[in-house]
């Protein structure tokens, strides 16, 4: 077991997808964990569950509270919930724009918050922002999502900063496509918008990673571990390959 043993890891999305691989591995390493999202009550899985949509801060506060008298002051937050959405500039409306950007950013400002006091008590804390590699690089059609990544890059590095004295490592994870429903959806739309069979579509896709493949969710989840086991700060690591700045 390593040095997570016993620490509540909290993961917001942690009932599918990339999220789910996430609580898997940190209950792997010993760790107590939580998960949260709007219908987190509904999985099955052997971790505290409690639902709250990000993008309301009473619900944060509620399901952050029942988290930490099931499993303690919250030591590490994998802020993961997100939604993708694609559309041409013109056709990105305001609704569009201020779901993605409430989800994808103000979501984990929100969660940082919830819980950057029960770090700085302990002096210890471990926070990973699931971003993107539209938090590094521009991508057609994805203005909203992409808008919303670079700014979950920029909170990562500004927290980074700030939090460092604390003890508090603040860090972010860049994948290309990874395999989950979110990776469906894309496949989905690049066959509606293209013709494309579903297999040129996905190999369209994996074209667009680094190494030409798609990322799997146990990546993600390793390079998660990785950051939480040491005292890395401030990166913005893309998947595949390696970590700029
Ligand atoms: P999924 O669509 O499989 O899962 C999304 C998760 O986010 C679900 O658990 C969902 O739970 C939760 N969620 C969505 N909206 C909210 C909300 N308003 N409040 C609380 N939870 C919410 O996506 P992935 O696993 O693929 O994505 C996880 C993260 O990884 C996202 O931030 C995504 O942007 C990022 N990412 C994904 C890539 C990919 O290709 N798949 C590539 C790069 C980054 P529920 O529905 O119960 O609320």
């Amino acid at each position: 077991m390593s040095e997570l043993k016993c620490k509540h890891a909290l993961v917001t999305g942690g009932g599918r997808g990339i999220g789910r691989a996430i609580a898997d591995a940190l209950a792997n390493q010993g760790a107590k964990v939580s998960i949260v999202s709007r219908s987190a009550e509904s999985v099955d899985a052997p971790f505290f569950k409690a639902n709250a949509d990000v993008t309301d801060q009473r619900q944060i506060d509620d399901a952050f509270n029942h988290a930490r008298d099931a499993n303690g002051p919250i030591e590490i937050l994998i802020n993961n919930s997100g939604v993708a959405e694609s559309a041409a500039i013109r056709r990105t409306g305001r609704a569009m724009w201020d779901r993605i950007i409430a989800t994808n950013l103000t979501g984990p400002f929100l969660c940082t918050q919830a819980v950057v006091q029960d770090m700085m008590d302990r002096k210890w804390g471990r926070i990973v922002n699931i971003a993107s590699i539209a938090g590094l690089h521009g991508s057609a059609y994805l203005t909203a999502y992409t808008a919303s990544k670079h700014g979950v890059v920029g909170m990562t590095r500004a927290l980074a900063a700030e939090l460092q004295t604390y003890g508090i490592t603040v860090n972010a994870i860049c994948p290309g496509y990874v395999e989950t429903d979110m990776l469906e959806l894309a496949v989905r739309n690049t066959v509606a918008s293209t013709g494309m069979t579903v297999e040129a579509a996905r190999q369209t896709l994996a074209q667009m990673n680094p190494e030409g493949r798609i990322v799997t969710p146990q990546e993600v989840a390793e390079t998660v571990i990785d950051y939480c086991a040491s005292v890395m700060n401030g990166q913005a690591v893309i998947l595949p390959g390696g970590a700029i700045s």
